[in-house]
């Protein structure tokens, strides 16, 4: 028998399930309390529950997690990196990023990844499986563990398309966002997708007021199939009408992400068509130098360059942030944690 995941319920279905074992309906805020706003990692721990109750969940239920195998931490700014096992010894990465407004943390939704972007290391070797929502709480809790401090953000940037692991990430955010939990507000909650146009659209029905962050790295259709096998299906011109449509119907500004790659994507002339796509649009572009990956061959484009590039675009009226690098002693592009670990496993 498969063990029921309590991590991944929702109060109501935690609710339910221990009404199945014959308890009143206060049992199960308790239970949630436990869970997502002390944050215990057994059973046991929960004290306001009879010997016999806890005997019961201990067979029949568990609290799904994740366990720490590494973590690297930067001595310039205190950023952590993670390496994560799951349950059935796959691994991920999460990231801890200390900014002055408090902590944040960037969490995987898959291990592996399946969109086959050209630059990207989490997807070299396809995706490995989704994480349950309790999978991804659990990042987020045993950061918070690991360094003593409130986790008051989080991003969806870790490897994985979240919006290819629909349901449970919009359960996460749900769980994650909850009042009894660990009440992380919506808008300092970041999705970020590389345009799977059809479930943006389901996303904004949601009503979700977090921010939606969109890997658009090309001006183009042909620069970006080039390099995001994703826009084959996705053509520009749709992904920007879902994205006009998203900030019509939750008012909030979009992010599009923009991997500035040496002379793939990064010209005076990219810039200019980029402005003229985004103009009207209620958004803002953040600019950030590919990371060089060892098995990937794109080169950041000069500092010099991303400069340029984002002067046109704020001289056409188009608002441009230029990322700021943290824990760049620790520096490993995305995924590239997680494949050392495997490789050196495989050996
Ligand atoms: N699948 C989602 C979220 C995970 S990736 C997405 O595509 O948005 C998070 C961000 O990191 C994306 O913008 C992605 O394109 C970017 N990224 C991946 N590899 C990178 C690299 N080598 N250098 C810079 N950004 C990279």
């Amino acid at each position: 028998m498969t063990k029921a995941d309590l991590k991944s319920m929702d109060l109501q279905e935690l609710q339910l399930f221990l009404g199945d074992l014959g308890e009143p309906k206060f049992r199960g805020k308790q239970v949630f309390q436990w869970i997502h706003e002390k944050q215990v990692a057994s059973f046991d721990e929960m004290t306001n529950l009879s010997k016999s109750l806890r005997e019961k969940l201990q067979h029949s239920a568990t609290l799904g997690g994740v366990e720490m195998v590494r973590r690297l931490v930067s001595e310039i700014d205190g950023t952590r990196k993670y390496l994560f096992a799951l349950e059935n010894d796959s691994v991920i990465e999460s990231v801890l990023m200390k900014y002055e407004y408090g902590n944040t943390v960037c969490i995987s939704t898959q291990a592996g990844c399946r969109m086959g972007c050209r630059f990207c290391a989490s997807t070299l070797d396809g995706v490995e499986r989704n994480l349950t929502a309790g999978e991804m709480l659990s990042q987020v809790y045993e950061i918070q563990k690991d360094c003593g401090e409130r986790i008051s953000g989080v991003v969806l940037m870790g490897s994985g398309e979240p919006l290819d692991n629909y349901e449970n990430v919009v359960s996460f955010i749900r769980l994650i966002n909850h009042p009894e939990g660990q009440n992380i507000g919506q808008r300092h909650i970041t999705l970020s997708t590389c345009g799977l146009t059809e479930k943006m659209y389901r996303l904004e029905e949601e009503h979700f007021q977090i921010t939606l962050a969109v890997s658009l790295h090309a001006p183009n259709d042909e620069i970006r199939k080039e390099i995001m096998p994703v826009a084959k299906a996705n053509p520009m011109d749709l992904l920007l009408d879902a994205c006009f449509d998203y900030t019509e119907k939750t008012k909030r500004r979009i992010t599009f992400e923009y991997a500035m790659m040496r002379g793939v994507n990064d010209s005076d002339d990219c810039a200019r068509e980029l402005a003229l796509k985004l103009r009207n649009m209620l958004c803002h572009v953040n600019l950030i130098p590919v990371n060089d990956v060892k098995e990937r061959d794109f080169m950041k484009s000069s500092g010099d360059r991303v400069k340029r590039f984002a002067a046109i675009l704020q001289e056409n009226g188009v608002e441009t942030t230029i990322r700021r690098r943290l824990g760049s002693d620790i520096d490993a592009a995305c995924g590239q944690l997680r494949r050392s670990h495997l490789k050196d496993k495989r050996e």
